[in-house]
């Protein structure tokens, strides 16, 4: 083949696969996490999403939930609403932690998840003068971030960005372990490199005792979100920096014993989103159709 149309055609496959995002739980994480979500949506719930989604999104919730990290640079102020730093402790406590680096209150993801659903609130109210798009996207997005272990932990470590580790033979650090490569080490070994059989595999493991667990939490918002910030401190002491070091090599022990983990968290990001937008949309009619499409599954299956 002629070398100049070999390189041109690397070049535009190289495009279309495009750069590997470095934010948050990578695109992939994101992405499963809104298309779980969706299928617990409402009707009513359903068609204010769809009425606030952008044109470009096609109604799909889905297709914006990475937004947020591709506006981390436009939106700078926002950037400190993607996690939460502990002073090197494995407990979460709001008045303590959900700050940004000026000390300002509230402004930590937290803080943001109930900013934000504060704002959808105002849906239908045409003067409330938000932008009710962003609030949404904004909303699914951190909903998930609060779910990754290390978008809760430590401030020296910068949520493990700063411990340098060899994912199998690759280069990496922690935090972007749990982003991206456990998910796409498992997309590879276990699901054909096939992001719906990966989703149809966690949303098997949602059993309707689970479904119920993580739906409960006893209180307003804001209580439920922090239990969500301790889970994740907790699962980062336990899991994600357990018995690693600077320059670890982690390979098929730290795998095989914390994708469980990744998947579990994805599916209760996911279950939480839904309940938090059925409770903005659908008020109080929420729980009892949750349950019902949870029996509707459970004879589907
Ligand atoms: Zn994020």
């Amino acid at each position: 083949m002629d070398l100049l149309l070999l390189i041109h055609i690397i070049l535009v496959v190289s495009l279309i696969v495009g750069a590997p995002q470095a934010n948050a739980w990578g695109k992939e994480g994101h992405f499963m996490v809104c298309k779980i979500a969706e299928q617990y949506l409402t009707d009513k719930t359903l068609s204010a999403v769809s009425d606030l989604l952008p044109a470009a999104a096609e109604g799909d919730l889905a297709s914006v939930c990475s937004w947020a990290d591709q506006m981390r640079f436009r939106y700078r102020w926002a950037s400190p609403l993607h996690y939460i730093n502990t002073p090197g402790v494995c407990n979460f406590n709001y008045s303590r932690d959900c700050h940004n680096s000026n000390g300002e209150k509230d402004v930590c993801v937290a803080g943001a998840i109930s900013n934000y659903t504060g704002q959808l609130q105002a849906y239908g109210d045409s003067s409330n003068g938000y932008n009710l798009t962003e609030s949404l996207m904004f909303l699914a997005h951190f909903v998930g971030d609060i779910h990754q272990p290390l978008h809760v932990s430590f401030a020296d470590d910068e949520g493990g960005n700063t411990i340098v580790v060899h994912w199998y033979r690759r280069k990496s650090n922690l935090h972007h372990v749990w982003d991206v490569s456990m998910i796409e080490t498992a997309m590879k070994d276990y699901y054909n490199d096939d992001l719906s059989t990966m989703i149809e595999a966690i949303k098997m493991n949602i059993t309707a005792d689970k479904l119920d667990q993580w739906e409960t939490c006893s209180g307003k918002l804001a209580t439920c979100v922090n239990q969500y910030a301790t889970e994740s401190i907790n699962l980062a002491c336990e899991y994600a920096y357990k018995d690693v070091k600077q320059d670890s090599t982690l390979g098929d022990t730290y795998f095989f014993s914390r994708l469980p983990v990744v998947q579990e968290r994805i599916a209760q990001g996911a279950v939480r989103l839904a309940k938090i937008l059925n409770e903005i949309f659908d008020g109080s009619s929420v729980d009892t159709k949750l349950r019902l499409s949870t029996a509707a599954r459970a004879i589907q299956i």
